[in-house]
């Protein structure tokens, strides 16, 4: 569910994010209320985790995130495993939390993105390392799960003092994400760059310290104090669960209807909702219906992207295609070269695959253009 106001708009952003004015906050939860009954007609719903994430939902005030978690709550439901309010540091006071947890909310990811104060200055963030631990103590105290955002291979960033500092705040989980600087942000506009040897430090060194402290790297960028401490929601997108995306800019990935006729009858789709102005008028999102090739590399993407890799009997039966026999040349090449690993029917990335994730997904997808199955007329359907 895709909250898009921010107090204010940080130079490496590039989510769908503004700064709220005149009553688009109002339309905004009129339109969403509308947007979750019709989700409600169109699928049989029971949410198993739910996520509240932007742009910055802490931001709403407390009238705003009560109706907003009213009308999911009527008509979708509300998660049964896990419910997460993702929480900027600057928005957070002891009355606050205690009201996100009354609504149900159970676990907080809170964007620290940083202990030290240059850093947070450099990165445009409005807090300061001693409102950060604020935050996630108050969060704490309230009853939340909280897990830390930090970014990475800032230069000067001290980085071990950053997760010292976030491991001493009893944090369960910790997402460390390397600062990227994409296309449009105003970051790219003023030509910042990271350095490369920022970026592999960043990668390596956080395992190396996360690690030591008793946290396991269940995903390329994600660690959990324990197996529960896991994220459940995102851990749904990795195995290639289907969810539902609400809000302007909204992603969700949704079965075939049985019902439609033609070549793309009983695909999956990806469906991206249009940005606030678009999806305020109603217009709908665009679907990307997934050719079985698609379903494959998709998967990949996301799977190979957890410690535990992917199951490929599991895959051939959702996609339709033998997968293990499709692409044999292809994961054998990657394992002569140390990227992948495969034991039994599972196939995961090694340590220098998830650095190297891209060129490995990209080996899948030039296998697929030589053969031209990503067309989505060929092939099988997905079981
Ligand atoms: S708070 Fe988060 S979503 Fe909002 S502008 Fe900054 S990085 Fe983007």
């Amino acid at each position: 569910m895709h909250v898009p106001f921010c107090p204010s708009i940080c130079p490496y952003c590039d989510f769908h994010v503004l700064e709220r004015r005149g009553d688009l906050v109002e339309r905004y939860l009129t339109r969403m209320d509308q947007e979750a009954e019709q989700l409600a007609g169109q699928y049989d719903v029971q949410l198993d985790t739910l996520y509240l994430g932007g742009g910055t939902p802490s931001f709403l005030r407390p009238g705003e995130i009560e109706r907003l978690a009213a009308s999911l709550r009527r008509h979708l439901g509300w998660g049964k495993l896990e419910n997460t309010l993702e929480v900027n540091p600057g928005t957070v006071s002891p009355e606050r939390a205690a009201h996100w947890r009354a609504l149900g909310f159970d676990r907080a990811s809170v964007g620290v993105q940083s202990l030290h104060d240059p850093t947070l200055k450099f990165l445009g963030r409005q807090h300061d390392a001693q409102a950060a631990g604020e935050a996630v103590t108050q969060l704490l105290d309230a009853g939340f799960r909280v897990s830390g955002d930090l970014i990475t291979a800032v230069e000067g960033q001290p980085l071990e003092s950053d997760i010292a500092g976030l491991l001493a705040l009893g944090v369960e989980h910790v997402s460390a994400y390397t600062l990227t600087i994409e296309p449009g942000t105003p970051f790219a506009r003023q030509g910042v760059t990271v350095r490369e040897d920022d970026e592999e430090r960043g990668f390596v060194q956080t395992e190396a310290l996360l690690t030591a402290a008793g946290f396991g790297r269940y995903e390329v960028s994600n660690y959990a104090r324990t197996p529960q401490a896991q994220s459940r929601h995102n851990r749904a997108y990795w195995t290639g669960e289907y969810f539902l995306g609400l809000g302007p800019g909204g992603a969700g990935y949704y079965p075939g209807a049985s019902g439609d006729t033609g070549p793309e009858s009983g695909r999956p789709f990806r469906r991206t909702n249009p940005h606030l102005h678009g999806w305020l008028a109603g217009d709908s999102g665009e679907n990307d219906v997934l050719a079985p090739a698609d379903v494959v590399t998709d998967a990949l993407f996301m799977g190979l992207r957890l410690g535990d890799g992917l199951h490929l009997p599991t895959l051939s039966q959702r996609s339709g295609l033998d997968v293990a026999q499709r692409y044999a040349g292809v994961i054998a090449e990657q394992v002569r070269l140390g990227l992948l690993e495969q034991r039994g029917d599972q196939l995961r990335a090694t340590p220098q695959g998830w650095w190297l994730l891209n060129r490995v997904v990209t080996a899948f997808l030039d296998f697929d253009e030589a053969s031209g199955a990503a067309d989505p007329a060929d092939g099988p359907h997905p079981a």
